[in-house]
């Protein structure tokens, strides 16, 4: 039996970055970008202000009051069109390129302006003003042909911002994977349907293309096969046309797990079957080439809280390298118990608890549930607990890895 390091190095081996596709800035957002982004611009495109206020020469503020000759007044998106010389000064907005002849800016609330026969004069009780004041020069932030951004970098909206500054509307990225999520059992109805006797409601479905989602695939829906060979390779074959193939239930040693045959039937090789782990012992992951492109297959356990694990521990690392973001282990933070646990057995225990930071330490209450299958009690838990292999009470206080949820 695999443990969980070498299930996640034998998936991680077989997920590869999906090929580059052009997208739409706004669309890109949360991809990463694959190529480097060069800007056609310098930024800002010219010395401009900063305020709201008066270009003029900083060498007229000298005196105790200054009248200054009211030039013309420019706006963010015009251009001024005369030059300031001693004693005049031009009205500008933040923006706004600075006039030639001009080398600082006063603010608007230090002025007052003033009409004296027909021409606009502004009047500065000046204590000084030191040369550049209020002005932004040219290409400050960035150059015309500067790499702004390289290949790898993850889009987020200031990038998406950075990336219109720079005069690109598309940009080279890697596409989210597609994840198709097919539920099997026959005693399974979809949520919208009142379960008859023997029936449940398929959950893991629904929990899984929310999973997928946020973390970052795209899901489809495969809906519910019977556990039925036929019906089961039909709706298989549907899903092995997306990146990913997550099935829940069918993995476990029952009469009707009929997952793993149907599987080699669709072709599908498996990697291994069974890993050292609780909750999620009965995981299936297998490999599909086609076309040089390798479809990643899980068979999940039916219980809702082992499909949760496997997801975590499995599945948003194999997204997250396809996607071409960094994809290692689950991050493992240690935090300390509010109280006592008892692990038995000689698989590690991933345990949903209560993860709460506490001034500067993080606290870990593994939740009070009536095992695996109870969704309600999860609803609290914010994180899971691992209690490595092995018999142990552990006591209050004790020192545990946890993973956030
Ligand atoms: P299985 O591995 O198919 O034997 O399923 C294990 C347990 O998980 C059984 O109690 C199933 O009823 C339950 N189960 C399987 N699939 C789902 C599902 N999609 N939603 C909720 N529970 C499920
Ligand atoms: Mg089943």
């Amino acid at each position: 039996m695999f443990s969980v390091e070498e299930a996640s190095a034998a998936i991680l081996q077989r997920a590869e970055t999906r090929a580059a596709t052009r997208r739409g800035i706004v669309e890109a957002c949360g991809l990463v970008l694959a190529e480097d982004v060069v800007s056609d611009v310098d930024s800002p495109p010219h010395d401009k202000a900063m305020v709201d206020g008066y270009a003029l020469m900083a060498a007229d503020l000298r005196g105790e009051i200054a009248n200054l000759r009211v030039l013309e007044e420019v706006t963010a998106g015009s251009v001024p069109t005369q030059t300031v010389i001693a004693g005049t000064a031009i009205r500008i907005m933040t923006g706004a390129p600075i006039p030639s002849g001009a080398n600082a800016v006063v603010m608007v609330e230090e002025t007052r302006s003033t009409t004296n026969a027909g021409q606009d004069v502004v009047t500065i009780e000046s204590t000084g003003i030191a040369a550049g004041a209020n002005i932004l020069p040219r290409a400050t932030s960035l150059r015309k042909n500067d790499t702004v951004l390289t290949s790898g970098h993850l889009l987020r909206p200031m990038e998406i911002g950075l990336l219109a500054e720079v005069g690109r509307a598309e940009v080279d990225v890697v596409p989210a994977p597609r994840v198709a999520v097919l539920a099997t059992g026959d005693e399974l109805v979809p949520a919208s349907e009142s379960p008859a006797d023997g029936q449940i409601r398929n959950s893991n479905g629904p929990l899984l293309q929310a999973l997928v989602t946020r973390a970052g695939g795209i899901p489809r829906s495969l809906g519910i096969a019977r556990d039925q060979p036929d019906a089961l390779l039909e709706k298989i074959k549907l899903g092995l046309h997306e990146d990913i193939l997550l099935l829940s239930g069918g993995v476990s040693a029952g009469v009707l797990d009929l997952v793993p045959a149907a599987l080699a039937a669709a072709g599908v090789e498996q990697v291994f079957h069974k890993v050292e782990l609780k909750p999620g012992k009965p995981l299936w992951f297998g490999c599909l080439i086609e076309n040089h492109h390798p479809r990643l297959v899980f068979g999940l356990p039916g219980n809702p809280v082992s499909s949760l694990v496997c997801f975590e521990l499995f599945v948003r690392p194999a997204i997250a390298r396809m996607s071409g973001r960094r994809a290692g282990a689950p991050h493992h933070r240690t935090g300390l118990l509010t109280r006592g646990h008892s692990q038995r057995g000689n698989r590690p225990t991933y345990f949903p608890s209560i993860l709460s930071e506490e001034e500067d330490r993080l606290t870990v209450s593994p939740i009070d549930w009536r095992g695996s299958a109870d969704q309600r009690s999860l609803v609290r838990a914010n994180g899971l607990a691992l209690f490595p292999a092995g018999d142990h009470d552990y006591a209050a206080g004790d020192a545990v890895l946890t993973i956030p949820l």
